[in-house]
């Protein structure tokens, strides 16, 4: 669907053929503007591709305000109140695709996430849109009627610039920061961006532990400064990773502590009374060896957490009690996050203060739109960030 040559003016011109770009140039073309869809990458939306291990997590229907981090919670809620998972799911449906519950609300393409691109890619041209790939943008002026930007494919007049180019996260896949660039350009603020659903790296003792079980995986009920998540934790070479840390990583600050409690947020102390019950004559070690992977308690023997009580008939509740509240309570600190490199998102971003909540439009610059992940609204793990990307482009191109 690549064009020889650019439309020398247009409605609407977007910059990414993500999933938040391509889902605008179908939804404004088929209100009827002129859309061109622009994209340095070779081929739309990769992230689509690789998301959801090749099936794309497309949305969850758990979708709630709350589960999206910014500095304003109340921005997202008018765009997600619009465009529901349940109209995404309609889409699909009337392009024959079919999708299935893994967990915690999480909804997955039956089919290979390919199929969704092209989706996307056939929306688009159904609706007049152009998608123009391999192209540069070199600059953007403001003009009277909108915007002049100008490309390796040559110049656009366009009523609308809307800015679709995504977050920092995973350079290798082109990502830039040009949505923050364009941003500062014409005056509006940036929430310093960080890399967010990502594994924690740690350093010392920590990083040594840790690694001599890479590959363990557990049940934890994790936290930082935000919510707890109930979900499973993996150890690596580098440290900690594993849904309930992704989640957790989004809302942790470097220098601050992560809490990890090791019953997943059952009742411990019951749980070591059960064990002494059941195996009065073993160690705890061996007792816990029972309901937890053996190498994960070697390693927290290791480190005390787990003390030598050698025949648990012999050790007091009182003792028990104790020991559950430090396994349930471990805290560790992180020396840091893997970074861009593996961040499976941005948090931070255009500052949704310069932004209105209904149209995505930038207050002080009519015709200026930001769109996705590019926006300070972070969704949690689990198919919020593209339920995130399809209700902000739905709200910018129904916008009047
Ligand atoms: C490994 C991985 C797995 C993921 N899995 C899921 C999942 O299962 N569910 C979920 O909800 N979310 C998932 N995400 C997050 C999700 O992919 C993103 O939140 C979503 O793709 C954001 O959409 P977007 O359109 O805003 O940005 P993007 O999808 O990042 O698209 C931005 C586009 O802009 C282009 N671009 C960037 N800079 C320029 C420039 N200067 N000029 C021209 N074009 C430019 C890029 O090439 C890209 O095509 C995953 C992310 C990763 C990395």
């Amino acid at each position: 669907m690549s064009f020889a040559t650019l439309p020398a003016q247009v409605d609407a011109l977007v910059i990414g053929a993500g999933a938040a770009g391509l889902f605008y140039g179908a939804q404004f073309g088929a209100r009827g503007g002129s859309v061109v869809v622009l994209d340095h990458a070779k081929k739309p939306a990769e992230k689509v591709r690789i998301s959801g291990g090749g099936r794309c997590n497309f949305t969850n229907m758990e979708t709630a305000p709350e589960r999206f981090i910014s500095e304003n919670p109340h921005f997202a809620k008018s765009a997600l109140a619009r465009y529901t998972p349940w109209d995404f799911c309609d889409l699909m449906s009337r392009h024959g695709l079919t999708w299935h519950e893994k967990t915690l609300g999480q909804l997955f393409c039956d089919q290979r996430s390919g199929a969704i691109i092209k989706m996307l890619t056939d929306e688009l041209e159904a609706a007049g849109g152009q998608l123009r790939l391999e192209t540069e943008i070199k600059r953007v002026e403001k003009t009277a009627r909108g915007f002049t930007v100008a490309t390796s494919a040559g110049p656009v007049d366009a009523a609308r610039l809307v800015i679709a180019s995504g977050g920092l996260s995973i350079p290798k896949m082109g990502a830039t920061g040009f949505a923050y660039d364009i941003a500062r350009r014409f005056g509006l603020d940036i929430i310093e961006p960080r890399a967010a659903l990502v594994p924690f790296v740690f350093e010392g003792r920590d990083k040594e532990d840790f690694a001599s079980i890479s590959g363990v995986a557990c049940p934890v009920r994790a936290a930082a400064d935000g919510p707890s998540f109930q979900e499973a934790m993996l150890f690596t070479h580098r440290g900690l990773s594993g849904p309930a840390i992704l989640q957790v990583s989004s809302y942790w600050s470097p220098g601050a502590e992560i809490s990890l409690d090791l019953f997943a947020g059952g009742d411990g102390a019951a749980q070591l009374f059960a064990l002494k019950a059941d195996h009065p004559m073993k160690s705890l070690a061996g007792a816990l060896e029972t309901v937890m992977p053996k190498r994960l308690v070697e390693m927290l023997s290791g480190r005390g957490l787990i003390p030598a009580l050698n025949r648990l008939a012999d050790v007091s509740h009182d003792t028990l009690a104790s020991v559950a509240a430090a396994i349930g309570a471990w805290t560790v600190v992180p020396a840091g996050t893997e970074g861009w490199r593996t961040a499976e998102v941005t948090a931070g971003g255009v500052d949704t203060a310069g932004l209105s909540s209904k149209s995505l439009q930038a207050h002080a610059v009519p015709g200026l739109y930001f769109i996705g992940e590019c926006v300070d609204v972070t969704g949690w793990l689990g198919g919020y960030n593209f339920q995130w990307a399809w209700a902000s482009a739905h709200a910018a191109a129904h916008a009047d």
